[in-house]
């Protein structure tokens, strides 16, 4: 497993400066506000073959990060709805794992020195602003806002799957991804006692239904 990472380490800078192009490319800045946030642009912003999961060194960066960003966003919501401060907890431990995957193969932490809602990518520090904004709006649109980090997180899990060779990232990631649909379930549970609509962003229909009406997991 560590023979893998090494390499993968030394290639790390041109990762970051191909991630770095990739999130400030062309949108002037602006694409991620929050009248304009949509998910398609975020899947258009991530879906060029960034190098956000390009090998595990890359991947584990991007995961700290936007396990980070589902803990700040909790964080800033959680006067909206009871459901928060539970899962931010929850979202603490997740980018903590992460953190001891990045220590164990020497990669620099993108999350290092950072305070609440400042992180590294310009993408994900772009869609935390646009969701903490959407998310104030109202506590139906608080626990949207939750749905759709969840929703994203799972597909962003699935297809860091099929990157990571490693059997302890391979076994965060399955952890991380249970973790994800207890929380989505969460917040459709909720989205359902406010009455609210929601329309699956990341996941097709069915596999979003699939997710969040069956039982909990054991575990977060
Ligand atoms: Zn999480
Ligand atoms: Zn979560």
């Amino acid at each position: 497993m560590k023979a893998y990472l090494i390499p993968m380490v030394v290639a790390l800078g041109a990762s970051l400066s191909a991630c770095g192009d990739a999130g400030n490319g062309g949108n002037g800045g602006s694409r991620y506000d929050a009248a304009a946030y949509d998910a398609s642009a975020y899947d258009a912003a991530t879906a060029d073959g960034s190098a956000r999961f390009a090998d595990e060194a890359a991947l584990l960066r991007w995961l700290r990060e936007e396990e980070k960003l589902a803990h700040d966003v909790y964080v800033a919501l959680q006067g909206r709805s009871m459901v928060f401060s539970n899962i931010a907890a929850s979202e603490q431990t997740h980018t903590e794992a992460v953190k001891v995957l990045l220590d164990r193969y020497g990669i620099a932490d993108p999350s290092e020195g950072r305070a609440a809602g400042s992180f590294a990518d310009p993408t994900l520090q772009s869609l935390h602003d646009a969701l903490v904004a959407r998310g104030s709006a109202s506590n139906v649109a608080a626990l949207q806002v939750g749905a759709e980090i969840e929703e994203l997180d799972i597909a962003d899990l699935r297809e860091m799957r099929g990157v990571a060779t490693s059997a302890d990232v391979r076994a965060t990631l399955d952890t991380l991804e249970r973790g994800s649909r207890n929380h989505l379930r969460s917040f459709w549970r909720q989205l359902q006692m406010a009455g609210a609509s929601y329309t699956p962003q990341h996941l097709d229909a069915a596999e979003f239904r699939a997710i969040a009406e069956s039982a909990a997991e054991t575990g977060r």
